[in-house]
């Protein structure tokens, strides 16, 4: 079975526990505003490669990941579910943990028995704001929430992961409105803030993609730890 792969990380600390092979998907559909890899949106393009050849690539780095794991990541892994559930049988058969690194932006009735399969998710919440969400991705809310819902019923551990954005998802009331929604759902270990950057501006300009955040500022120290109080992490 082949799929199209924008490229891997082999020593991974930041996805998921402990040290991790990460393989970034091609494909997304959703169109964050604040996107550091538009490079990763068109599906179909990046590395072709089977299930067999990642999963030998993989299985290079098995003695330093062993107590980590694998993490897929994108673009959206789930864009491409066979392949994807594929893979994460493969891994788990090698004893490996898997991740999945997602924005939740695909229906359940097509990720659902993935979701079932793989040990953890990484799950992406943009904003709870209805009216913010499409504005920000291009999408609708409901497969994001869906998601969350979904993991909650069949007790799969889940780390959040929530960009802040000021004037947009770095804004007090909507953070608490954030913060006070999670508390409800036992699956969740742990809420990852990440501060909006601009690391990857130079792609869109390459892509020709009007880069719309241009004149936003990077969060503050003061801000982030305003943010870590209301969600109540280190
Ligand atoms: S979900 Fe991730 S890869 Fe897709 S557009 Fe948003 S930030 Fe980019």
């Amino acid at each position: 079975m082949e799929g199209y792969i924008h490229s891997v990380e082999t020593f991974g600390a930041v996805d998921g526990p402990g040290l991790r092979y990460v393989v970034f998907f091609q494909g997304c559909p959703l169109r964050c505003l604040y996107c550091h890899n538009p490079d990763s949106w068109k599906m179909a393009e990046g590395e072709k490669k089977t299930d067999t050849e990642l999963l030998s690539d993989i299985l290079e780095y098995k003695s330093f990941i062993k107590r980590g794991g694998v993490t897929f990541s994108g673009g959206e892994p789930l864009a491409q579910p066979t392949f994807l559930l594929s893979l994460i049988r493969k891994c788990k058969k090698h004893g490996l943990h898997t991740a999945i690194d997602t924005a939740g932006s695909i229906p359940l009735e097509i990720s659902r028995s993935i979701i079932s399969e793989a040990d953890m998710l990484l799950l992406d919440i943009k904003t709870l704001d209805e009216a913010l969400y499409p504005e920000l991705t291009g999408q609708t809310i409901h497969n994001n929430l869906e998601t969350l819902d979904f993991c909650e019923e069949i007790g799969k551990p889940v780390w959040i992961r929530h960009v802040l954005v000021p004037g947009y998802t770095l804004v007090e009331e909507r953070m608490k409105k954030l913060a006070a929604y999670l508390k409800k759902y036992s699956c969740i270990q742990k809420v990852e803030l990440l501060p909006f950057h601009k690391l990857g501006e130079y792609k869109w300009e390459q892509l020709g993609h009007p880069y719309k955040l241009l004149d936003v500022p990077v969060p503050t120290e003061e801000e982030m730890a305003l943010a870590k109080k209301i969600f109540e992490v280190e």
